[in-house]
């Protein structure tokens, strides 16, 4: 389907996709070339919808892409996640619109078939939740056995405020959501007004972090969906005398990269992870000959549309086991 949104946030490193320059475009049309390749391809456990936000599509549309993820021979596909706008945005959509009670419908049903359905919700400020809409879009929702995981940039004049953030992972938790992530604003787009540096983003983190109970705890943050995989700031240490950042990735290019921890040398004015340079005088970071080879040989990454491999706007790395649409 063509990819719009809801939204037109400012900071979008999606609008490409929106304003009908159709070189740039990523499009899925045929429901069938994601059988196929699911079929082909039992090692997949996850799908991923995402865009612009696949909500804007009408139910009956949806339906043609989910249904058959629910047949026979794709047992293997035990995760369908949905990345969207529309619980904050656009909560009618569960609730009032001609189709939401379809939609509700269409949920049940994949959760009927033993999948775990992941609404992968964008809640960028507490203000979105604060709606009697909004809360009763999370409720209908997660009525359906559906799991809502919440997840948004940081982003400078929008919600670079610890406040913020514990305010809104609280009242998640309250309403029965998980909080998720808090990502890095992407070097993507007008970067240079809405970015926040590493050290603050983490600050901010760590500050709401501290203010929420355990159950807010689920969150992980601040996140870069980097070229090389799903880079986390751990924190900030001294370690033989330098001072370091620490750095986890999450998921990487190479499956074999998750989980390793790595240092960068601190540096107060960086925001995005090409900015940092690795610490104790390395002249790389461990994961750079094999991004290098992967470059050099094209390799296709496990992506099935909504990226270039290697194109650091890409959509975020979905891990090895994850195929995205
Ligand atoms: S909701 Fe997400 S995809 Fe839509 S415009 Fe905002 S950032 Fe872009």
């Amino acid at each position: 389907q063509g990819q719009t949104c809801h939204a037109y946030c400012t900071y979008c490193f999606r609008w490409a996709q929106f304003v009908g320059l159709d070189a740039l475009k990523f499009a899925s049309r045929e429901a069938d070339t994601l059988t196929r390749y699911l079929g082909a391809h039992p090692e997949v456990t996850d799908v991923l919808f995402t865009g612009g936000d696949p909500l804007v599509m009408k139910t009956a549309v949806l339906r043609r892409y989910v249904e058959p993820l629910l047949q026979p021979g794709l047992e293997h596909v035990q995760t369908i996640r949905l990345g969207t706008k529309a619980p904050a945005y656009w909560p009618y959509r569960f609730v009032t619109d001609r189709d939401a009670d379809d939609l509700l419908r269409l949920f049940e049903q994949v959760v009927r078939a033993g999948k775990h359905l992941a609404v992968m919700a964008h809640f960028s400020h507490p203000a979105e939740l604060s709606t009697p809409v909004a809360e009763a879009a999370l409720r209908r929702i997660i009525d359906t056995g559906a799991v809502v995981r919440c997840q948004a940039p940081l982003i400078r004049h929008v919600n670079d405020d610890a406040d913020a953030w514990a305010a809104m992972w609280t009242k998640q938790v309250r309403l029965g959501a998980v909080p998720y992530y808090l990502f890095v604003e992407r070097d993507t787009g007008p970067k240079h007004y809405f970015e926040v540096p590493l050290a603050r983003a983490l600050d901010i983190y760590q500050d709401a972090y501290r203010r929420v109970s355990g159950l807010g705890r689920t969150v992980r943050g601040p996140s870069m969906s980097a070229t090389p995989g799903k880079v986390l700031v751990d924190g900030v240490a001294e370690v033989a005398g330098e001072k370091v950042f620490v750095l986890k990735m999450v998921q990487g290019r190479d499956p074999a990269w998750a989980g390793r921890t790595f240092f960068a040398r601190y540096d107060e004015q960086a925001a995005w992870l090409d900015d940092l340079r690795p610490a104790f005088g390395r002249d790389a970071f461990f994961f750079e000959p094999g991004l290098r080879q992967m470059k050099a040989s094209a390799r296709a990454l496990p992506v099935l549309q909504g990226g270039t491999p290697l194109d650091p706007t890409a959509p975020e790395p979905p891990g090895p086991e994850a195929a995205q649409v």
